[in-house]
């Protein structure tokens, strides 16, 4: 039998990795992520995998990030009952952000529930819960970098470090019944890459001479600048230093594992050299406290003192996050999640945004259709839990702290695998951004039927003379994965229209433009 891949996730899009990897063997996931970005992206995640999870007999794990580990607990509930291979600081992080992770299902849930109900509409159940996760850590196996593992009879894997998270990995897979020139294929799979000069993480490592590479190409499109590490925290400085002058709170919007890290390093920095005036910075995030107990431990001495530093506070529950709301002037807030989709940012966003002095800064990828990206759009008006928010705040956003290797390093990164025999997959980007990145590759001479654009659900078989796809049945289309929504759109033209109702001068004026829309759908 040949070898089949089929692209369950991140293809056409960024989150949700997960790939299945049919073999003679058995069949193995590599990475089994949350999606994220639009309702439309979200209910996915509600809806059943496209394979079988009691016949998975193995879980290769990249990394910790939600999106490529998030429906870990959803394949145990579903059957799965094997192994997941990750390195150990990636267990580490698992331990606290899967429990997380099923804590956010529960209570989001309850709240659509209660909604629901109001609307007389039937009940949802959580895609999984706190104990579902607590459940899937059982399944964990460490690895280490480096070291061959067999993953099952026949099929052996090595995890390198991708640089782009405590504990990342890009991982190559061998599988020995399918033969390329006599020999075992040999496989890669990128996992998110990481820019080699981000405040914790090594330059990212791994072999060359493939059969198949797996890219990611989330910023397959675009190149930043090189900054030093002394310039990211001068362009740091220079927006916190602008917000506590504009008078109210810096609100940052921030991933909880990594991010929130890499910040309160650099506030302790310019801090203790005095580059800035010691504000109280309160991280208000459960996961962020202890994902920052876990980086505490892995890191060296001084960025794990560092963390430790008397200005910051660890908002210890959910009473003290909501006294912050009293909090008018003066404070950093560190909140998650860091699109601003869910969590307690939401609370800070609803009590600040429609202050003229608060600002809120931007500091991650904000995928298409999530809420962060329609703050950085400069929405006027917005809605957070169903209540209606003017816009007044500063909307700010600092790109200086990506996890994510641009289109040079991705491009140093794939030319430094070759030579690869077979076929280069580009998953994990937006489409723009990977179709910029195939012309990048074409451009340095790699030919263009050596490089594939998978579609999501595509199912491709390896085989001589290069692949065979076959033909895909995607739960959502391309468009879909990387646009707003219906929901977005909603959400824009009910604020639209509210806007336009006040700005008009008189009733008649607002009866008619009511009564035109009313009869445009239909409705009287
Ligand atoms: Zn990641």
């Amino acid at each position: 039998m040949t070898v089949s891949v089929t692209f369950c996730g991140a293809a056409g899009g960024v989150t949700g990795s997960c790939y299945l990897l049919q073999t003679d063997h058995g069949n193995i996931l590599v990475d089994c992520g949350m999606f994220q970005g639009s309702k439309t992206v979200r209910e996915l995640n509600y809806g059943p995998f496209p394979f079988e999870a009691k016949d998975v007999a193995a879980v290769l794990l990249t990394h910790a990030h939600i999106d490529h580990s998030g429906l870990l607990p959803k394949l145990v509930k579903a059957g799965f009952d094997k192994s997941i291979f990750a390195t150990d600081p990636t267990c580490d992080l698992l331990t606290y952000m899967l429990p997380d992770s099923g804590y956010i299902q529960e209570s989001e849930v309850e709240r659509l529930n209660r909604r629901n109900a109001r609307r007389g509409r039937p009940e949802v159940e959580p895609i999984y819960t706190r104990k579902d996760a607590e459940h899937t850590l059982t399944r964990l196996k460490t690895v280490d970098y480096h070291e061959w593992q067999e993953v099952l009879p026949g099929v052996g894997a090595r995890f390198w470090d991708a640089g782009h998270l405590l504990g990342s990995a890009s991982i190559e897979v061998e599988i020995a019944s399918n033969k390329v020139d006599g020999k075992p294929t040999r496989l890669l799979f990128s996992g998110d890459l990481g820019t080699g000069e981000a405040v914790f993480n090594d330059v990212p490592e791994a072999p060359s001479g493939l059969d198949y590479l797996f890219v990611e190409t989330t910023y397959g499109d675009r190149n930043r600048p090189e900054i030093s590490d002394d310039e990211r925290r001068a362009m740091l400085g220079k927006e916190v230093r602008d917000a506590l002058k504009a008078g109210g709170n810096l609100i940052v919007p921030s991933f909880a594992v990594a991010r929130t890290q890499e910040l309160l390093v650099d506030f302790a920095y310019l801090f203790n050299r005095g580059e800035l005036p010691e504000a109280n910075v309160f991280v208000d995030s459960p996961l962020a406290q202890r994902a920052t107990e876990v980086f505490a431990k892995h890191l060296d001495r001084s960025d794990a003192n560092a963390l430790s530093h008397p200005k910051f506070h660890m908002v210890p529950d959910v009473e003290a996050s909501k006294q912050l709301a009293n909090v008018t002037s003066g404070a950093i807030i560190i909140s998650a999640s860091g699109m601003c989709d869910a969590g307690r940012i939401r609370y800070h966003l609803k009590n600040n945004l429609w202050r003229p002095n608060s600002t809120v800064l931007l500091v991650g990828f904000q995928a298409a259709g999530s809420f962060g990206s329609v703050l950085q759009r400069g929405a006027k008006r917005v809605r957070i839990h169903g209540e209606e928010i003017e816009v007044r705040a500063r909307i700010r956003t600092l790109d200086v702290y990506s996890g994510h290797a641009d289109q040079e390093m991705l491009l140093r990164w794939t030319k430094d695998r070759l030579p690869v025999s077979r076929r280069i997959f580009l998953t994990h980007g937006e489409q723009g951004a990977r179709a910029a990145f195939e012309q990048a590759l074409i451009a340095q001479g790699i030919p263009a039927n050596q490089i594939s654009l998978p579609m999501l659900d595509e199912t491709v078989a390896l085989q001589k003379g290069g692949v065979k796809a076959i033909v895909p049945t995607p739960r959502i289309s391309g468009e879909e994965l990387s646009r707003d929504d219906w929901h977005n759109l909603y959400a824009g033209t009910v604020t639209a229209l509210s806007e336009k109702l006040r700005s008009l001068k008189t009733d008649t004026e607002r009866r008619d433009i009511l009564e035109k829309v009313l009869r445009d759908i239909g409705s009287v």
